[in-house]
């Protein structure tokens, strides 16, 4: 036997099914693809993914398809319903001959969704990873988003390949699901405090009669300014609403705020003047739009 035939296996023998190819789950199935793995990937609606196809991607009919031959899955899909809809659907650890081990569950949904989550992961005979993300398209596109994870240590070895290939860092913190999910809430409502921040003051510059650019142009490099309120401020004074993070899923994660809070008896006042403000927007027509359409509230 030559060296070569003893060698370990390349990556590619890591066979990860990607569920979910929205604006995010899309460039992570890319980037997991670039990194040598093998990937599946799967959409409810077919059209999203005929562009992904590519020599180590193939798109699968569904997503009993997609998880076949798998070790890991990763959840990328809008809400905890969607995710137990699709879950639910594949076939129970009995009669799986060959059980994908990991479910990297990387969508936003709730505390409270958690635990349905991992009563489905066990009857599926999988270990569920809680493991949101913070970054948008961009940061998704670039392989440069941050992963909080919480999940078994056992699991870390098996996902941290598919972690490093759509993230420049993983959090780890805490050995069992749901901690992950409140750090990216409590996360998200500073995004939408920024965001909703920036909107109000822009529109309020233009109707005092000022370019808004201008409040960009006199916060940039100062103590007040971030790279995130520069690129929402320039959308908002274009108003190109290209979706990096869609109005749509801000009043999702708006109202998972409103909920966790509720529940730890937190008073959320800022996320439920955002959330109306997200709604009326979405009212608009507009729920497609990018979140910084906060500003055509
Ligand atoms: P998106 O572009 O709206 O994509 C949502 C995905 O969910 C699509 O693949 C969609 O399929 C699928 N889906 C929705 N309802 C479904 C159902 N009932 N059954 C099956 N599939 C369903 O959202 P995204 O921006 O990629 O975000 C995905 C998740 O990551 C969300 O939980 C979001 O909150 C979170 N997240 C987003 C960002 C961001 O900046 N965009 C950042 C961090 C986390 P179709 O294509 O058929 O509609």
């Amino acid at each position: 036997m030559t060296p070569d035939a003893i060698s370990p296996p390349p990556r590619s023998a890591l066979c990860v099914a990607v569920l979910g190819a929205g604006l995010m789950g899309a460039p992570m199935a890319r980037n997991i693809a670039a990194a040598g793995c093998q990937v599946h990937v799967w959409n409810r609606s077919p059209d999203k993914v005929l562009t992904l196809a590519a020599p180590n991607i193939t798109v699968a009919a569904d997503p009993a398809e997609a998880v076949q031959n798998a070790r890991v899955i990763v959840t990328m899909l809008k809400d905890a319903r969607a995710i137990a809809e699709v879950m639910s659907a594949l076939p129970d650890a009995e009669s799986v001959p060959e059980t994908p081990v990991c479910w990297l569950q990387m969508s936003t949904v709730g505390p409270a969704d958690m635990s349905g989550l991992k009563t489905l992961a066990d009857r599926k005979g999988l270990t569920l990873i809680d493991a949101p993300v913070l970054g948008t398209r961009q940061p998704a596109e670039a392989g440069q988003l941050l992963v909080l994870a919480a999940g078994p240590d056992s699991t870390k070895e098996a996902v941290q390949p598919v972690l490093d290939a759509v993230g420049k860092a993983t959090r780890w913190l805490d050995t069992a699901p749901g901690m992950a999910t409140r750090l990216k809430l409590a996360l998200n409502s500073w995004v939408f405090a920024l965001t909703h921040g920036a909107a109000e003051s822009l529109a309020l510059a233009r109707g005092l009669g000022l370019d808004p650019e201008l409040v960009a142009e006199i916060l940039r490099g100062g103590p007040l300014d971030t790279p995130f309120f520069q690129m929402k401020a320039q959308a908002m004074a274009s108003g190109d609403f290209t979706p990096a993070f869609t109005v749509d899923n801000a009043v999702k994660d708006s109202g998972l705020i409103l909920d966790a809070a509720r529940e730890a008896g937190v008073r959320a006042d800022l996320a439920e003047a955002g959330l109306n403000r997200y709604r009326r927007v979405q009212a608009q027509g507009r729920g497609d739009a990018d979140m910084a359409a906060s500003i055509l509230a």
